[in-house]
């Protein structure tokens, strides 16, 4: 059962710390996808909620519509501590509340999301400067249904076809890169038809969830435990320097877009970025 709580904002727009976007717009505090890998779950010591489970919480900001930035001809991102679409979305309608309002004033919008609700709001997306993001980081859906609530990955990809033939900026973001089972160029030569844009991002475990994921692999694909220890316990990064020379090297040869954003704990090497 997730505890459900209404709170009041004047302003939904949060100064952006990602390279590239002014403001992140979050319609929620919280997130029912509840991936077992999320970093966002730190958002908990800022809002009351330490000590509740990821996923057993979501706030739900009551905004007036009031635009009191602006935002004109600005990157904004939604949304970057939950998901835009989870399934509350549905009743609440609180994302497309914001769309309604983004609509007429010219920001570039990009929306990021692990569901295929986001099919709902084509009909304003269509008529916005926006691009749509869908994350995935692997095909099996036995894997991913362990790990996550979220739709199929069938269904994501689905969607992002869809977003594509309807003319939208389409992003797969293959994230979080799962090392020895994430493999990105499958994904790429399965998806490229209907794909603007790759983003790659790296697993990096942090407290409280990184022994989560530890036990995960240790229950699920212990051969690969002790490769686990060494890439997360012992720190040892020379697989995720050879993983993105690899995909430098594979995109740049299949002459695509992309963005590799990597971090070690707290570390985050330089993005890189091919547009
Ligand atoms: S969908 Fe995104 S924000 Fe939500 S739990 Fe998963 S990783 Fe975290």
């Amino acid at each position: 059962m997730v505890k459900v709580k209404k709170i009041k904002v004047n302003n939904i727009f949060t100064k952006s710390s990602f390279k590239g976007y002014s403001f992140v717009i979050n319609p929620y505090t919280g997130c029912t996808h509840s991936c077992k890998y999320c970093f966002a779950c730190f958002i908990q010591q800022f809002t009351k909620h330490i000590g509740e489970d990821w996923g057993s919480f979501i706030d739900i900001k009551q905004w007036k519509g009031k635009i009191t930035k602006n935002i004109y001809d600005k990157n904004i991102l939604m949304a970057s501590i939950t998901d835009p679409y989870i399934p509350e979305e549905e009743k609440y309608k609180k994302t497309r509340f914001i769309l309604e309002k983004l609509k007429d004033t010219d920001c570039n919008l990009t929306i990021c999301t692990r569901s295929d609700l986001v099919l709902r709001d084509l009909d304003i997306i269509k008529e916005m400067r926006a691009k749509v993001l869908i994350a995935v980081n692997m095909f099996d859906e036995n894997f991913v249904s362990q790990i996550e609530k979220t739709p199929s990955i069938e269904r994501r990809l689905n969607a992002l076809k869809k977003l594509r033939e309807a003319g939208i900026y389409t992003i797969l973001s293959i994230a979080p890169i799962f090392p020895y089972l994430t493999d990105f160029k499958e994904i790429i030569e399965k998806t490229r038809g209907f794909v603007r844009e790759y983003w790659f991002e790296n697993l990096n475990l942090r407290q409280p969830y990184k022994n989560n994921i530890m036990n995960f692999i240790k229950d699920n694909y212990s051969e690969l435990y002790d490769k686990y220890y060494n890439i997360f316990v012992d720190k040892d990064t020379e697989y995720w320097y050879n993983l993105k020379n690899e995909i430098i090297e594979y995109c740049d040869k299949e002459d695509l877009r992309y963005k590799i954003d990597f971090r070690f704990g707290q570390i985050r090497l330089p993005l890189i970025q091919k547009p």
